[in-house]
């Protein structure tokens, strides 16, 4: 896309993003979102540092494109994941989840381009202070962890862009190219797009989890554990639960004994869809197939172009 500060900044076709997602985004989904023109990003928050360094390895013998990786801040063995990411010179990383102070110098100077994942203007003006090179907006619709203030994209987006200089992408509720459009309305400069690629046949999300992102309608899916860190997921087995236990005043040790350890890898990537948490957004419920990754960034940009057509008739 010409004059776009996105495709600029990262050297790709269309400013469109696909998200970091913990068990869903490793090498395949990444790299065959890069060679379809968009940026693809690993996220890291699920592997531990050999298995990043893998799909790092297998994501650059995989496309000769810039990708990106993801590193959530509330990871516990983060400095072994940046180093690994300076060592293997990965172009681009998306900060999420925490002070964007922390790292965004260090990676700088060895020449990485930095974004960081933000749910409030506040904190977008941190970001930008910090010299990140843009932000992401993710608005209350999105999927798995998300802002305390359930601020919406379309509030969400103008007030960003109002607070910064540098480029927006927003996030949230964003699977088709009419949808990418009303970002752009509203702002931003790119889209980062999670839940349509989970259900792509590149994610290693397992099969009944794809399956069950397809079979969401409007209103399966709703925010939980507010109390901890607030986590959009279907509403399963797992989440009636959590739901009940806080409708009745659970404290956050119950709610934190109640999830226990490993719940998303559980249902996401071993797919037990009773008793694993299922992380997805509001759009999912828009999502009717599993496709190539490559088919999905066609369909949303194709879609992009004859929204905007149709509004300039
Ligand atoms: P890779 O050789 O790329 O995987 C390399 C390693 O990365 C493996 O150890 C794998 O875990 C791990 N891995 C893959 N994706 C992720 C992720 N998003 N987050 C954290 N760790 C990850 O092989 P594949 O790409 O073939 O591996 C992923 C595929 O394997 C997916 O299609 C997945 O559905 C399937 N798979 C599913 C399993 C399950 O349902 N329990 C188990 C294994 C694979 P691991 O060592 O656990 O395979
Ligand atoms: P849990 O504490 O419930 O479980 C930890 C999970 O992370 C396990 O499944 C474990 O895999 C895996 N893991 C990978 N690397 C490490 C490591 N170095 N130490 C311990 N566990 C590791 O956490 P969650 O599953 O809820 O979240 C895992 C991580 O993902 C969080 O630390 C956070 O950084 C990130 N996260 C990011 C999100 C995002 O929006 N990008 C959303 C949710 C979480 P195994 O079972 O194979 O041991």
């Amino acid at each position: 896309m010409n004059n776009n500060r996105i495709c600029d900044l990262f050297q790709i076709k269309y400013p469109i993003i696909q998200a970091g997602m913990i068990w869903c985004s490793g090498w395949k989904l990444a790299s065959a979102v890069s060679n379809a023109g968009g940026l693809g990003i690993i996220g890291s928050g699920s592997m531990y540092p050999e298995i990043l360094k893998e799909h790092i390895e297998k994501c650059k013998a995989a496309t000769d494109k810039p990708f990106a990786v993801n590193v959530p801040m509330l990871y516990p063995d983060i400095e072994k994941h940046i180093q690994i990411i300076i060592d293997l010179k990965v172009p681009v990383v998306f900060t999420s989840a925490g002070n964007p102070k922390t790292w965004t110098s260090i990676l700088k100077q060895h020449g990485i381009k930095v974004v960081h994942v933000v749910s409030s203007a506040k904190f977008a003006k941190k970001s930008e202070a910090a010299g990140v090179d843009a932000v992401v907006g993710e608005g209350f619709e999105a999927g798995g962890h998300n802002g305390r203030e359930e601020t919406t994209t379309l509030c969400l987006i103008p007030a960003i862009k109002e607070a910064v200089k540098i480029p927006v992408i927003a996030a949230g509720g964003i699977a088709t190219g009419r949808a990418m459009l009303a970002a752009f309305a509203l702002g931003a400069e790119g889209v980062q797009i999670g839940s349509r690629f989970v259900a792509s046949l590149e994610s290693s999300a397992h099969q009944a989890f794809k399956q069950s992102v397809i079979n969401v309608n409007e209103g399966d899916t709703m925010l939980a554990l507010k109390k901890l860190t607030p986590v959009r997921l279907i509403k399963n087995k797992f989440f009636e639960e959590v739901f009940l236990a806080e409708k009745n005043g659970a404290d956050e040790n119950t709610l934190k004994e109640m999830l226990g350890r490993g719940r998303a890898k559980k249902g996401m990537f071993e797919g037990d869809l009773n008793e694993g948490e299922l992380e997805i957004g509001q759009a999912a419920s828009l999502i009717k197939e599993i496709k190539p990754a490559a088919a999905i960034v066609d369909e949303i940009w194709n879609e992009f172009l004859e929204a905007k057509k149709e509004l300039l008739q």
